[in-house]
């Protein structure tokens, strides 16, 4: 069957860095997820993505350092004050220095993202900032992803040593999260004016959104001058009400962040930083959630997973970049 025009046309103007229209990506999602379409458009996004970051992949270890039941109650989330069970957690700080010193045994783990639910203590998270520049190989960028802030606080963040922040408006924000949209979007130009470089998301995408809805997330967010964007499907967690709905197919979730990659093709960040790749970045920078049990093994399948996506070097702390061969695999342990 021959390949739908328009489509191509859309497709080819992504590639060639034009601006894509919302209602342009909404018809390059109406083709189902294994059409020659979306692999086309899958296929145009991966060579993209390569060749913006030339074949450079990095990491960035994720610790929580504090959870436990959350006020912010969204009603997706395993947290949610309204369901959890669990107990408050908060990292020890001889815990985190450890994992910052752990993460950092190889030099190739380019930014460690600390991350609170919706109570966080501010002041304590500047202070476990600090503690993870004292601990981490040199160079380490420290990102957060926490509550809403105002502008006073991002520039707390910024003076105790944080480099960006993950902060989203997500999807089903104020409906289904206790969160005004509007407060969401303004943290993220609160944190921006402050100096930090923010990653923002398109998230937690289900199986029973629309493209319209995907699109909109993704366009509210993309004139912020955000330095990335983060495209993840919302994980069914047992007890909520979207545990019903499942999960959206690995496919489906990569026809979308490759229509959402060449919508942004033509975009410039605000801070030119070394081997970025292109503003959907979650193909070449892949998140190893860190603890003490799975930690290590994270960070390893981290480095395979960009190996065998094609990804020919590392990023590591100092900006260099190492070969990521099967020697270095073998080296750092990781096959
Ligand atoms: S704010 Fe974060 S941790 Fe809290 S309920 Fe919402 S998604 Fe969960």
């Amino acid at each position: 069957m021959p390949i739908d025009a328009k489509a191509a046309d859309i497709l080819s103007r992504g590639w060639y860095k034009e601006k894509l229209e919302p209602h342009e990506c909404e018809y390059l999602l109406t083709f189902r997820e294994k059409s020659s379409e979306a692999n086309l458009a899958v296929s145009l996004a991966n060579r993209l993505v390569h060749k913006e970051c030339s074949d450079v992949g990095q990491i960035c270890a994720e610790i929580t350092t504090s959870s436990g039941p959350c006020p912010g109650n969204c009603r997706f989330c395993r947290y949610a004050e309204a369901s959890y069970m669990g107990k408050f957690f908060d990292i020890e700080d001889n815990v985190l220095a450890r994992y910052a010193e752990e993460i950092g045994g190889f030099s190739d783990v380019r930014s460690i993202r600390l991350t609170t639910c919706a109570d966080a203590d501010l002041g304590e998270l500047c202070r476990q900032i600090g503690i993870v520049r004292d601990h981490a190989k040199r160079g380490t960028r420290i990102f957060v992803n926490t509550r809403d802030l105002q502008a006073d606080e991002c520039r707390r963040l910024k003076e105790a040593g944080a480099y960006g922040a993950y902060h989203s408006c997500r999807i089903g924000e104020g409906k289904d999260t206790g969160f005004k949209p509007e407060k969401r979007l303004e943290t993220i130009s609160n944190l921006t004016a402050a100096g930090l470089q923010v990653i923002s998301g398109v998230e937690p995408i289900g199986p029973e959104h629309s493209s319209k809805e995907i699109v909109e997330a993704f366009y509210r967010i993309l004139d912020m001058r955000c330095l990335n964007a983060e495209v993840y499907a919302r994980e069914p967690v047992v007890g909520t009400e979207f545990n019903q709905y499942g999960k959206l197919s690995p496919a489906r979730l990569a026809q979308m962040k490759a229509v959402l990659t060449l919508a942004s093709s033509w975009y410039d960040p605000p801070a030119r930083i070394q081997y970025q790749g292109t503003f959907v970045s979650d193909q070449n920078c892949v998140i190893a959630q860190y603890d003490g049990k799975t930690g290590k093994e994270r960070l390893e399948a981290a480095r395979r997973r960009l190996f065998n996506n094609g990804f020919r070097r590392l990023l590591k702390t100092d900006d260099s970049t190492v070969e990521l061969s099967l020697m270095y695999l073998r080296q750092t342990g990781s096959v």
